[in-house]
């Protein structure tokens, strides 16, 4: 007999040789039915973390037990992955003779790549794979693993001429290949997978996209199908609706009906162009940010576009990233080589070397709006949210080892105040801590880290902050706290970052002189609560659908007279508003009213005031909030102190 744990802690014993399903039937059929994998950690497993296994793969000795549900990240990915076989069996069904290259899950849903031969597969031909899927699907085919030598594996696929499954296996050790068979479809995977192929209930081919075997372009060109799967139909049916609505709410799409922003091949591919609205909301961003660092205590700097080669040497970022950098600028005379700037903490380091510190100077904070610039390749570029230019709300923290806790608390503030005004009310902070099994990976003494992975995850728990913990995703030069958010969408973006670092400070040769009259090292925190300005503002247009906060957005009143004849009156109440600091304008542009209603909605103005007779003679205004709410006629004065009493209370 073997002895499971469950989560709660509860024993009981099975028979050696006991399954995931097995456990899980012993406690309900139900419940039996709606596990899709489990996570096995069997005592031997020194690491603790354990192996997600098979619902049907025999558990051999005394382990700890986790059942998965469709709610769990880990029975997606199986799930999905499955998936991929099932359409890897109904592409072999349909068009025999192809080969398959890899086919993982993906953060949402699944996909295949392969080699069609002769075959250009369109979009047309996906409906009769996704059904031939369902159909397989139905035939509740198990998904059978077996272990099989290495000349087994490159025996059979040497027969069946599938040069990219025989590379695979090339790489591998004899004694650790496993086959995975459903139907007539056999796969090398290291698995795992569902019990069968009947729990996949409805289907979705999304795409086809052109990717190179293992990504290197000299190699084959492979066809790869993108796909998601859902075990209910009208999982998929919310799924296909939450597409069509981020299409709607694409950044790309709401920034050029907003005239925000906009791109020009002329100027180069991934350099955004910040039109006059664009740039009026992000200053507004800024100086927003601005006013809460001065309240923390944050000193403004301004640093150069450029930096001598030499600077990122010391830093290191010329070892690490050089290569994937815009190449060096040379100057014409001299010779010397500088760099586009990649990141201003350098800079920022300098500006703390340019004089003698006293630990009682620290905590020093320089904050920047920094316009940085990384190369990307130009296939990764998308809007504004993968850029070649783009300006970070940046700031570095110098501070002494006992201020890293309170220093953290602070920015911690910072970014849930930022938060909380601009409406992102589904957030989590991840932390990300060293590899404790692999610690020559990361600089900085034993001592610092464990003081400051604690000083962190106190700060984040005293501020109340739902936090998962990630172990070895720390950075080599410190841990992190970074924030997670989900979108109106459920979908989830990382905005807000702040890092230790032990490694620029020891470069730089930063010192403080303490208490005790000696030379110390300070430590370094960055920190971006937008990340960047580009991001930010694609995040939120995304987020919002472009329906911004009426003290952020950029025109907050539309003032559109019935006729031309009340332009004058029209141009008065624009004048009156401008005056409580409201950003009105007058639309009298010689189109129909209905017009001009609609584009002031494409706009996302948040009121739009009709004027005619009737309100001329009475100084009053028609107001309509965005969306076509019918506010009534009201008094001018009493309507600006509507809107300015609202700006502020969402300001405060
Ligand atoms: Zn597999
Ligand atoms: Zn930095």
């Amino acid at each position: 007999m073997i002895r499971i744990t469950f989560p709660d802690g509860s024993v009981k014993s099975f028979e050696a040789g006991v399954t995931a399903y097995d456990i899980a039937m012993s406690i309900s059929p139900r419940l039996a039915g709606d596990v899709l994998a489990a996570t096995v950690i069997p005592a031997s497993d020194a690491t603790g973390k354990g192996t997600i296994y098979d619902l049907t793969r025999p558990i051999d000795e005394d382990a700890s037990i986790r059942l998965h549900k469709w709610e769990d990240p880990e029975a997606k990915k199986v799930f999905w992955h499955s998936s991929s076989h099932l359409m890897a069996e109904a592409l072999e069904a349909l068009y025999p003779g192809i080969k398959f290259g890899i086919g993982p899950a993906i953060e949402n849903g699944f996909y295949y790549d392969v080699d069609f031969g002769g075959h250009q597969l369109t979009e047309s031909e996906l409906k009769a794979i996704e059904d031939k899927m369902l159909e397989l699907a139905r035939r509740k085919e198990s998904f059978v693993r077996t272990e099989v030598s290495k000349e087994d594996a490159l025996r059979n696929f040497t027969e069946k001429g599938d040069e990219y499954k025989c590379e695979l296996i090339g790489e591998l050790e004899d004694g650790t290949i496993t086959f995975y068979q459903n139907g007539d479809f056999t796969d090398l995977c290291r698995g795992p997978h569902l019990k069968d192929t009947s729990v996949i209930k409805a289907v979705k081919l999304l795409s086809i996209a052109a990717a190179y075997w293992r990504g290197d372009e000299k190699r084959h060109m492979l066809t790869r199908i993108y796909g998601i799967s859902f075990p209910k139909k009208s999982m998929l049916d919310e799924y296909l609706a939450m597409l069509e609505e981020a299409k709607k709410r694409d950044h790309r799409k709401i920034g050029k009906e907003m005239e925000l922003f906009t791109f020009s091949q002329k100027v180069g591919a991934g350099l955004p162009l910040w039109l006059p609205k664009g740039a009026d909301l992000r200053f507004r961003l800024e100086l927003f940010l601005r006013k809460i660092q001065q309240k923390y205590g944050y000193l403004p700097v301004v640093t150069p576009h450029i930096g001598n080669k030499e600077l990122y040497v010391t830093s290191g970022h010329w070892e690490h990233y050089g290569s994937d950098s815009f190449r060096p600028i040379t100057t014409p005379q001299e010779g010397e080589e500088y760099l586009l700037k990649p990141m201003n903490c350098p800079h920022h380091c300098e500006i703390y070397r340019s004089k003698p510190r006293s630990y009682k100077d620290l905590p020093i904070r320089l904050a920047e709006f920094g316009t940085v610039y990384r190369y990307e390749q130009s296939g990764e570029l998308h809007g504004l949210t993968r850029v070649r230019s783009f300006t970070q709300d940046d700031a570095h923290l110098f501070v002494r080892p006992d201020q890293i806790k309170e220093e953290f608390e602070k920015v911690i503030d910072i970014i849930l105040y930022v938060f909380k005004t601009l409406d992102f009310k589904n957030y989590k902070a991840q932390v990300s801590l060293r590899d404790p099994e692999n610690k020559t990976k990361y600089i900085g003494s034993d001592e610092n880290w464990a003081k400051a992975e604690a000083a962190i995850q106190e700060a984040a728990a005293e501020k109340g902050l739902p936090t998962v913990v990630e172990t070895g995703e720390a950075a080599f030069y410190g841990p992190k706290l970074d924030f997670m958010v989900k979108d109106a969408l459920g979908r989830e973006w990382q905005l807000g970052t702040i890092q230790v670092d032990y490694n620029l400070p020891e470069r730089f040769g930063l010192e403080y002189i303490g208490s005790d009259g000696q030379k110390h090292r300070p430590v370094m925190i960055h920190r971006a609560p937008f990340g960047s300005m580009e991001r930010f503002v694609a995040v939120l247009l995304e987020h919002t659908a472009g329906k911004l906060p009426l003290w952020l957005t950029p025109d907050q009143v539309n003032i559109v007279p019935v006729s031309e004849k009340f332009s004058d009156y029209a141009k008065k109440v624009c004048e009156f508003l401008n005056n409580y600091e409201i950003r009105a304008s007058v639309d009298d542009r010689n189109e129909t009213l209905g017009k001009r209603i609609r584009e002031s909605e494409l706009k996302r103005i948040p009121f739009l005031v009709i004027v005619g007779e009737k309100e001329e003679s009475e100084g009053s205004v028609s107001v309509r909030r965005q969306g076509g709410i019918d506010q009534g006629s009201m008094p001018l004065k009493d309507f600006a102190e509507l809107v300015a009493g609202e700006v502020k209370a969402q300001l405060a």
